[in-house]
C-alpha cells in the first residue's frame, strides 16, 4: 500500500553524507543486498564515484532540499486515491487539520520538484508534502517521528471506503490469450476489466508517473474476447510498438509474457487506487506534455532498464 517495486525513496543523513536509496533498487530488498549510496550534503555527488553499479535516486534533489535527518517518499495508494482528484484540496484541509502540510502542484520528478518544495519548506516548514498526481514526502530528525507520521497520514487518508475488493465468482479469465501474452500476476488486477469505472478511469490516459514509466500512458481496450490478436496487431501497425497491456471489458486483464515484475506492482497499485476513486470522481490526469518529459528522461530510462534486467 505505501511502495511498490523500485518506486518511493528513502534517505538518511549522517554527517557531511546523505545515503539515498539507488534508483530502480527495490526498498524491500534492503536487508539483503547493499541498495543505498552515498551523497556528498552539499554538492549531491557520490562520494565513492567508483560504486559506477548504482546511481542515486532520481529525487536525491529532493531529499538534499529538506534539512531533516530522515526522508521518506513514498507513492501510498491511499494518498494516491486523493492526489489524482479534482477536489482532493478542497477535502485536505479537514483531513489534515492539524498535521504540519504542504501542497505541491504536480511538477516533473527530480529537480523541478525538488526547488517547489525548498520553496515550501521556506515559508510553511513542513513536514509533511503532498505532490499532486505523485506522492507524499515525510520528514523527521528520527524514524519514530516517520512512522507516526505515516501511520497518522494513512489513517486519515484511508477514510474513503473502497469498492468490495472480491472478485470471486465475476471474473472468467481461462480465455485464450493471443501469443506472447499472459495473466498479471495478481487477481486484483481483473477489478480493471470488470468494474465501469475503474475502466473508465484507467482506460484514458495516465494519472501518475510510475504508472506512465512502468504502464505507458493507457492500455488497449477491447470490447470482446474475438479478435484479440487482431486487436494486438492493428494497434502495434498503428503505434509501432506493443500496448503495455490489455483490458478485455467484463473479462480481465492481459499482460505481455516479457511483462517486468515493476510493471506488476504498478499494476495492483493503480488498481487499487482505482477502487477507492469514487464512481463519476473527476480526476487530474498528466498532460501529454508531462507524459512526453517521463518518456523521454533519461533517468526514467535507466530504471526501466534495471527493472528489465531482474
Ligand atoms: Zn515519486
Amino acid at each position: 500500500m505505501l511502495i511498490q517495486g523500485a518506486g518511493g525513496n528513502t534517505s538518511i543523513k549522517i554527517g557531511r553524507a546523505m545515503w539515498v536509496k539507488a534508483s530502480g533498487q527495490w526498498l524491500i530488498d534492503s536487508e539483503d543486498k547493499n541498495i543505498f549510496v552515498q551523497v556528498d550534503l552539499v554538492t549531491g555527488d557520490m562520494v565513492y564515484k567508483e560504486e559506477r553499479i548504482l546511481r542515486p535516486s532520481i529525487e536525491t534533489a529532493l531529499h538534499l532540499v529538506l534539512p531533516h535527518k530522515i526522508v521518506v517518499h513514498v507513492h501510498s495508494v491511499n494518498a494516491l486515491s486523493w492526489l489524482v482528484r479534482e477536489d482532493a484540496c478542497a477535502h485536505l484541509d479537514e483531513l489534515l487539520k492539524g498535521m504540519r502540510w504542504a501542497w505541491i502542484p504536480y511538477v516533473k520528478p527530480g529537480k523541478e520538484l525538488a526547488a517547489h518544495v525548498r520553496a515550501r519548506f521556506e515559508d510553511s516548514a513542513a513536514d509533511i508534502y503532498l505532490l499532486q498526481n505523485h506522492g507524499v514526502v515525510v520528514a523527521a530528525e528520527d524514524f519514530k517521528q516517520i512512522y507516526l507520521l505515516i501511520g497518522e497520514l494513512e489513517k486519515r487518508l484511508g477514510h474513503t471506503v473502497p469498492q468490495a475488493t472480491s472478485l470471486a465468482g465475476s471474473i472468467v479469465v481461462d480465455f485464450p490469450k493471443p501469443l506472447g501474452w499472459r495473466l498479471p500476476k495478481y487477481d486484483e488486477v481483473h477489478r480493471l476489466a470488470v468494474s465501469e469505472p475503474s475502466r473508465n478511469l484507467v482506460s484514458k490516459r495516465a494519472m501518475f508517473p510510475d504508472q506512465v514509466v512502468f504502464l505507458g500512458e493507457a492500455p488497449l481496450v477491447c470490447a470482446t474476447l474475438l479478435d484479440l490478436g487482431e486487436s494486438v496487431r492493428k494497434y502495434e501497425a498503428c503505434n509501432g510498438r506493443k500496448p503495455g497491456w490489455l483490458i478485455i471489458e467484463g473479462h480481465g486483464v492481459i499482460v505481455p509474457e516479457e511483462f517486468s515484475a515493476g510493471g506488476e506492482e504498478l499494476l495492483r497499485c493503480l488498481a487499487r487506487v482505482v477502487a477507492r476513486v469514487p464512481p463519476k470522481m473527476k480526476v487530474n490526469y498528466l498532460t501529454a506534455e508531462s507524459v512526453g518529459a517521463l518518456l523521454d528522461w533519461d533517468a526514467e530510462k535507466y530504471r526501466r532498464s534495471i527493472e528489465l534486467k531482474d
